[in-house]
């Protein structure tokens, strides 16, 4: 861990002003820790307005070799904003302008601070659409989405964050600024230095402006409610919808014990009997909408183990959102903390993902519930348990490591959209082999000689 020197502190300051940096112990608590809460405090927590101030202090950090971690909103489910190493945490909660929302060309240029939801009403009222719609959406930042590549419900039709990023402005550990990408929808100048930036995690350089893609709002939308009394046929039924020509801009799975936490949410949850359920919703122009749903409706038709309700008004479908938003806050009333993992299999793989994981859980005997966006495979796993019972810990652990071995046997992933931050580290072995990882690790010593941008991160130990 560095001591931060006093000099280089008085020199921030200037460049920030006083008012912009703050080392009080009761403010090094509140960036000391994300959605994992496994804090560890930094030294200084500074607030730059600006690019070109961010500029000057790399330089600096980068003289004196302080480490230094960007950060949105803190909402990250890895441990990537947590400062392991000390040094400097750095918000980007005043680089928050909407610079322009440009609809003839449709695309929208954002300072990284800028709140995901609020953007999207911002270009709403433009008459333009930003789908990606992590469940975080009121609280994350755009910076943030871009850095760990964010996804949502709606990435089964609309892609996730790196397929909405078109150009960026990147601060380096050294200091210099630096533009990917254009503003036009094609540009093959030089390397494609913005897709290597999306999803880096804060390791290679800090985002000061975004240029994103837009689209213009689909007219129409239904929404159905899939309630099911087999989890196999449930889980089997996601490759069967998007192997029918529906193409559904939601399609959402959540077990009977993620159900059972948000249940309260809906005026009419689904019977007791229900042991899966899928969120399934159909955007378009209103009569393509109806055949599709129509098709849908057939595919369902009057099998025994089915339930199909279509949302009657919207008050239905916000209830519907507010329930399956709120899954990860409320499993806390299941055990008092959880191990959250993200991992993705191909779709088809799906069924063998959730029944290996009722396996681990009665094997195990820890509550582990499965939801999440199973229209493209990546499943949220979330291991119940009370960290205060060191066996309890232990087995919880246990089912992590099977969890991640079984997800690399089917074909899958280690995360779909959280990344790798603190949490995910030990396994990247799992799926990369050593030539893999000595190439991203030469990529990240190529971006910062000196290791001083969130250090600790994303590579094994
Ligand atoms: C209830 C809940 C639901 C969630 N649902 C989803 C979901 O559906 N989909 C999903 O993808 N995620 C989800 N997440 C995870 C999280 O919201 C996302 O990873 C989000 O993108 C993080 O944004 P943030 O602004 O909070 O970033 P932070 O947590 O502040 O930072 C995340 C990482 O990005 C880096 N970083 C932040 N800003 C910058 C920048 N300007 N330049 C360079 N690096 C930067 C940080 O160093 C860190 O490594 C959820 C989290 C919660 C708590």
């Amino acid at each position: 861990m560095t001591a931060i020197p006093s000099r280089l502190i008085t020199r921030i300051s200037e460049i920030v002003g006083p008012d912009n940096l703050t080392r009080r112990v009761e403010d090094l608590h509140c960036y000391s820790y994300d959605g994992t809460a496994r804090p560890h405090l930094p030294e200084l927590v500074v607030f730059p307005h600006s690019a070109g101030q961010i500029s000057e202090i790399m330089k600096l950090a980068s003289t004196h070799r302080v480490p230094v971690v960007p950060r949105g909103a803190g909402t990250g489910m890895t441990g990537g904003v947590v400062p392991v190493a000390g040094g400097i945490v750095m918000p980007m909660t005043k680089l928050d302008a909407i610079v322009e929302i440009d609809t003839d060309n449709q695309i929208g240029i954002v300072e990284p601070g800028v709140i995901t939801a609020e953007f999207q009403n911002a270009v709403r009222k433009k008459g333009l659409f930003y789908p990606v719609d992590p469940a975080s959406l009121k609280y994350c930042s755009i910076g943030g989405n871009a850095a760990e590549c964010a996804g949502g419900p709606s990435a089964v039709k609309y892609g996730v964050t790196k397929d909405y990023v078109m150009g960026l402005e990147v601060v380096l550990a050294n200091g210099d600024i630096i533009t990917t990408g254009a503003r036009t929808e094609k540009s093959v100048t030089g390397y494609d230095l913005t897709r290597l930036f999306v999803g880096s995690e804060g390791t290679l350089g800090i985002i000061t402006k975004l240029i994103v893609r837009l689209l213009p709002i689909p007219p129409y939308k239904e929404t159905f409610l899939l309630t099911s009394t087999s989890l196999r046929r449930t889980t089997e039924m996601v490759s069967e919808i998007l192997n029918n020509n529906i193409k559904p801009c939601t399609l959402e799975y959540m077990d009977k014990t993620a159900i059972g936490a948000v249940s309260t949410f809906l005026d009419k949850p689904p019977p007791d009997s229900t042991q899966a359920l899928l969120i399934v919703e159909i955007d378009g122009e209103k009569s393509a909408v109806e055949e599709q749903a129509a098709l849908f409706s057939s595919l369902i038709g009057d099998r025994a183990e089915f339930s199909l309700r279509q949302a009657t008004n919207k008050e239905e479908v916000e209830q519907i959102w507010q329930a399956r938003r709120a899954i990860s806050p409320s499993v806390h009333k299941l055990r008092p903390n959880k191990i959250g993992e993200d991992v993705a299999v191909p779709r088809s793989r799906i069924p063998e993902l959730v029944e290996f994981i009722e396996h681990l859980s009665r094997e195990l005997g820890l509550i582990i519930l499965t939801f999440g966006h199973a229209g493209d495979g990546n499943i949220h796993v979330n291991i119940m348990l009370d960290r205060s019972i060191p066996e309890e810990v232990a087995r919880a652990e246990q089912a992590k490591e099977q969890l991640f071995s079984q997800t690399i046997a089917l074909g899958g992933t280690l995360s779909g959209e959280h990344g790798i931050g603190l949490s995910k580290k030990a396994f990247m072995r799992y799926e990369l082999n050593e030539a893999t990882l000595e190439l991203m690790k030469r990529i990240k010593t190529l971006f910062d000689p000196n290791n001083i941008l969130n250090p600790g991160k994303i590579f094994p130990t």
